[in-house]
Order: C-alpha cells, then structure tokens, then sequence
C-alpha cells in the first residue's frame, strides 16, 4: 500500500471519526454549526496525535538506525589475525578489536590466550622511483 493511499485512508477514517464523535452534540440538541464545529475540534485533535505518534515513531527508527550503524563500525573493525598460542605454539586465528581485552581459545590445546598489542614506530619509505620521474617516462613512451 502506497504512502499517498495510507493517508488518504488516515483522512477518511479521521474524519468519519470526528463526525460520528460529534454526534452527542447534535443528541444534546445543541445546532448543526456546533456539530460542525465540533466535528472540526475532533479532526484537529485527531491530526495533532497522528503528527505526534509519527514524529515519536520517526525518532524511534533513528534511534534504532544509530544503533546498527554503530554496531556495523563495530564488526568493520574486527580484525582477523593470525597469532601463535602462547601455551604450545599453534598458529590460530582470532578476531580482535583495538582498546578491548582480546582472547582466544587455542584450537590445538583450548588453553585461554589473551592478546597482547604493541605498537612501534618505522621510518615512512618512499618508492624507489619517485612519481615525477615516473611521469617523465610515461610521457616519452606515450610521445614514441
Ligand atoms: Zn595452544
């Protein structure tokens, strides 16, 4: 069912409510301008709460969007990695996320591991044949 269907549909239902919850008035034998009138209050009414229950339901989607988009980042970080056992020296694999505890079981000796991460520095390197000299060399094969 289309968006524009639904509320359509809305309208139509809002405003059989709001003449048929009218209705008392007319029974208390007050005129058909005060029907109206208070079938129009009963609409407007019904308009603010539907607005408000959208809104409190849009905020809720988002809400929840936030969170898979959160936990989305979370699994992108995961990296896999290969790591010897520090019980018998197996190779396993293991998932591991930076600035959490890290273990694993040890598929050989099912020994707990923790992981341990350290950081070092290394001098950045620099291609042996630096890009100008590259394009140089592109350009006489291209002017061949
Ligand atoms: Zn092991």
């Amino acid at each position: 069912m289309g968006k524009s269907v639904v509320i359509i549909l809305s309208l139509i239902i809002a405003t059989i409510i709001s003449f048929i919850g009218a209705l008392p008035s007319l029974l208390w034998g007050l005129s058909l301008v005060n029907y109206f009138s208070t079938a129009s209050i009963i609409f407007a009414v019904q308009l603010f709460i539907g607005g408000a229950w959208n809104y409190y339901v849009d905020m809720k989607n988002l809400r929840e969007q936030r969170k898979i988009d959160a936990a989305n980042e979370l699994v992108d970080s995961v990296q896999n990695i290969q790591i010897c056992c520090a019980y018998c020296g197996a190779i396993n694999s293991a998932a591991i996320l930076v600035g959490d505890n890290n273990t694993f079981e040890c598929n050989t000796c099912k020994e707990i591991n923790s992981v341990i991460l350290s950081c070092s520095a290394a001098r950045t390197t620099h291609p042996i044949m630096p890009k100008a000299e590259l394009a140089n060399i592109f350009k006489s094969i291209d002017s061949e």
